[in-house]
């Protein structure tokens, strides 16, 4: 099955959802969105990702910012921040360009790790992106940290792919519904850019005492 291009969801999405079925349902069902200083610092270091020229060679080495994927198959499209071209015999051929090279996808973030596979869900479609769309294989890719700045590389598993095509499964089926799940807030929601928008209404039918205890866990 493929799905047709109105359909797609955002690959960004992923990380969301990951986080919390209801903030992506919030932000790519409900269309609302809360800056904090969260998503704005993140914004800001995406940005100087994208900002450079967006092709640079270095040696056997081809660096391309901003690139647009997109995948019939899973129904997702967005940008890769860096997608570095290696040459390699093992690699694929590139329009203008001689001999054959490698794809390696690198995804900036602020912060450190997280300690959970959002980071690399998001990763890994951006591979099966390219993968689908130049027809490789592509075996890892790395995140990029700006606390500290570090490079992590990051094995695209068959887990890790199996990740990837189960939360995109549920997302479309939430999608086509249009259904903005309820979930039980947890100590992440303090960290949530959407808690203003969100616990009010997610806490309208509950009893006083959990809305209470809600609000005492954000402090
Ligand atoms: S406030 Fe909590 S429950 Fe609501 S969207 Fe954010 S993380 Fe999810």
């Amino acid at each position: 099955m493929e799905y047709k291009e109105e359909d797609y969801l955002q690959i960004s999405g992923l990380q969301h959802f990951k986080f919390c079925r209801r903030q992506w349902a919030l932000i790519h069902i409900e269309n609302q969105w809360a800056e904090s200083w969260r998503t704005t610092d993140g914004k800001i270091m995406h940005e100087k990702a994208h900002d450079a020229s967006s092709k640079e060679r270095r040696g056997d080495l081809l660096v391309t910012r901003d690139m647009p994927v997109f995948s019939r198959v899973l129904g997702i499209s967005g940008a890769c921040d860096v997608v570095e071209f290696r040459r390699s015999e093992a690699g694929v051929p590139l329009h203008g360009q001689e001999g054959l090279y490698q794809p390696f996808p690198v995804e900036y973030k602020r912060g450190s790790p997280r300690g959970d596979t959002s980071n690399a869900l998001q990763l890994c479609a951006q591979a099966m992106c390219l993968e689908e769309m130049l027809c490789c294989g592509i075996p890892e890719g790395a995140l990029y940290y700006g606390e500290p700045r570090r490079r992590e590389t990051v094995k695209l598993t068959q887990e890790l792919r199996q990740e990837v095509r189960d939360c995109l499964a549920e997302m479309h089926a939430l999608y086509e519904r249009g259904y903005t799940p309820r979930v039980k807030p947890t100590k992440a929601c303090s960290a949530c850019s959407l808690k203003e928008l969100c616990l009010p209404r997610l806490l309208r039918g509950g009893s006083a005492r959990d809305y209470v205890k809600a609000r005492l866990e954000e402090l």
